[in-house]
């Protein structure tokens, strides 16, 4: 039987979808990539257009699809949060009716389908570390429930497709990802760092921007570990639809993040300017990996340093004014 598989990727344009694309390519399988554009750019997967085996398609998950396929990747879905609150009502079409359009799908061809959800789930959590029993605390009528809530949704959806339908689901829960691909303008908090670091070592610009006094924690993933974990859960037992959560599970605050930057880009004299924490801000995050490791044998392997360095090669080998800010919240 042939191991060549007809692959679906909701979002494959993306920074994460993108280098999913790129290692089922390599990998041989039929890959069909879908993406609306919204927060990336065709770049992202030029070099992957000239393999017969790859195929692009500029379509908006909120309407349905018609295709053949044998698995589906669901990443279509803004996720930094100045592109996410730019047009909220949208976003929640994309996580709901997104998730209905590719469940629907995944019914009809008897595909397995794996969503690419969030450690938003759990809100701004007052258990810590974060293990998947954690039912969150988010607020549901705030700025960022249109991400949140559309996410929480979504699991609900393919949970329910799961038990009604029997479908094989999977289901991630992707804490913050970093690297090469990022959008240089997507506001997210490692990207913004890079290049404002960047710039201002350039000549150019004000400087790092940090939102409260930089106490709040993340734990940031390097992308190669991610796209890791999303295929090892896709290939992983039937039995075992997660959630699981994908992330490192090493903690920093913003303001750690911030000094690691400046170090490796190599900026001096520098002021780091505070500006208003946003609202519902998660002040900790870090998520308990206890689930994956037993699951799926997996754990990161790249910390934090050496990430940061990819990253900023990356970031320091592009020109930034090629890429269009998606909106103007960044
Ligand atoms: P990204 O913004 O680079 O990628 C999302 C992609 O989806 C983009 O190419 C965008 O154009 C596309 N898209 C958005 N709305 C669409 C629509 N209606 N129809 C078709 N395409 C649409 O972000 P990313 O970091 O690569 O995130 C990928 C997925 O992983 C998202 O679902 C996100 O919620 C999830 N996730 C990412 C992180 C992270 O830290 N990177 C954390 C948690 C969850
Ligand atoms: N942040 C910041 N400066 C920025 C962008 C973000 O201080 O220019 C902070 C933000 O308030 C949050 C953290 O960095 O506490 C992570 O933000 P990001 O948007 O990357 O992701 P989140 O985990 O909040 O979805």
């Amino acid at each position: 039987m042939s191991t060549i598989k007809r692959i679906l990727v909701t979002g494959g344009a993306g920074f994460l979808g993108s280098h999913l694309c790129e290692r089922l390519v390599s990998d041989g399988h039929d890959v069909i990539c879908i993406d609306n554009f919204f927060t990336s750019q065709k770049t992202n997967v030029l070099h992957l257009l000239d393999r017969p085996n790859f195929e692009l398609i500029r379509h908006d998950v909120t309407h349905p699809l018609w295709l053949e396929v044998d698995e589906i990747y669901n990443l279509a879905c803004p996720a930094a949060p100045g592109h996410y609150q730019y047009n909220p009502i949208k976003t929640m079409k994309t996580s709901v009716l997104g998730a209905i359009n590719v469940l629907g799908m995944a019914k009809r061809c008897g595909a397995k389908i794996l969503q690419a959800s969030t450690s938003e789930i759990y809100g701004d959590p007052d258990v810590h570390p974060q293990p998947e029993w954690y039912r969150g605390s988010v607020n549901p009528i705030g700025t960022r429930a249109c991400y949140d809530e559309g996410k929480r949704a979504a699991e609900t959806l393919f949970f329910d497709y799961h038990r009604q339908n029997g479908l094989n689901i999977r289901v991630i829960r992707i804490f913050n990802t970093y690297g090469p691909r990022m959008h240089p303008f997507d506001g997210r908090v490692v990207s913004n760092f890079i290049r404002q670091a960047i710039e201002y070592k350039r000549g150019s610009g004000d400087g790092i921007s940090m939102f409260g006094d930089g106490s709040q924690t993340r734990s940031f993933c390097f992308r190669d570990d991610l796209i890791e974990g999303m295929m090892r859960m896709m290939n992983g037992p039937d039995d075992f639809t997660g959630p699981v959560n994908i992330g490192n599970p090493h903690e920093f605050t913003i303001l750690q993040l911030a000094e690691h930057i400046i170090d490796i880009v190599g900026v001096t004299g520098m002021e780091i300017t505070h500006k208003p924490l946003p609202a519902d801000d998660p002040k900790q995050r870090k998520p308990d990996i206890t689930l994956a490791k037993e699951k799926l044998g997996w754990e990161p392997t790249i910390q934090l340093k050496e990430g940061l360095k990819k990253t900023i090669e990356w970031f320091e080998s592009i020109d930034m004014s090629e890429y269009r800010a998606p909106t103007p919240n960044y």
